[in-house]
């Protein structure tokens, strides 16, 4: 799985846009694309006015900015890809179904963490059920009628009761559903290209492997 041991918002400033991977310091004026937006690096500054990127290296930056976003590794990625030629559909859309349906990525967009590294974690960490069975599994796929839930320990937790009140601000996807006195959710449909706000060319990615 993902583990990224080099400072994430170097990823953000390689991309040059951000990536959200930080929580709320992404949304404050101590992000580093706020403050530093070039690459990363002694020439970094430079390479802004670098040469006319190739069309292959837009689709290679597309498929980077997607795994970060999502914190896949390159095997895990190209299986997505793999499973989403298979499937019926656009395969971009398709690609991006799969991601989203993550377990990190749904308890993420529930609200029950600020960032998707940090949902990970909790995952891993064995803090959720889905459907009523310990789920640890970071890429774990939901599906429609999943029920995702804060274990019964777990609620107890400082972190979770404070959660709870930050949560009552938020705002989830239109393909989740937040019961937060029970502190779970539900799938309610598979996510759509519309429920990705991050601005992802997902066709860069599809002639990215297609090549
Ligand atoms: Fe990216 Fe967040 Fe770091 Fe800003 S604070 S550069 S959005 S990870």
């Amino acid at each position: 799985m993902a583990n990224y041991t080099d400072a994430v918002c170097k990823l953000c400033r390689r991309e040059g846009q951000k990536l959200f991977l930080k929580g709320e310091r992404c949304l404050s004026p101590k992000c580093a694309i706020e403050r530093r937006n070039y690459p990363p690096g002694e020439h970094g500054k430079k390479a802004t006015f670098r040469r006319k990127v190739s069309e292959y290296g837009l689709q290679l930056r597309e498929k980077q900015k997607a795994r970060r976003i999502y914190g896949v590794m390159e095997r895990q990625f190209r299986r997505y890809f793999t499973e989403a030629t298979r499937r019926k559909g656009l395969t971009g859309t398709v690609l991006l179904t799969i991601l989203e349906s993550r377990l990190d990525n749904a308890v993420y967009r529930l609200g029950f963490a600020d960032s998707r590294a940090q949902a990970r974690q909790l995952v891993r960490h064995g803090h959720f059920d889905v459907n009523g069975r310990k789920t640890d599994i970071p890429s774990y796929q939901v599906s429609v009628g999943d029920v995702i839930s804060v274990r019964g320990s777990s609620k107890e937790s400082v972190y979770f009761k404070d959660r709870s009140q930050i949560m009552q601000s938020n705002r989830v996807p239109a393909w989740l559903n937040l019961n937060l006195a029970a502190l779970s959710g539900s799938v309610l449909a598979e996510p759509g290209r519309e429920d990705i706000e991050i601005p992802l060319n997902e066709q860069l990615i599809v002639e990215y492997y297609s090549r």
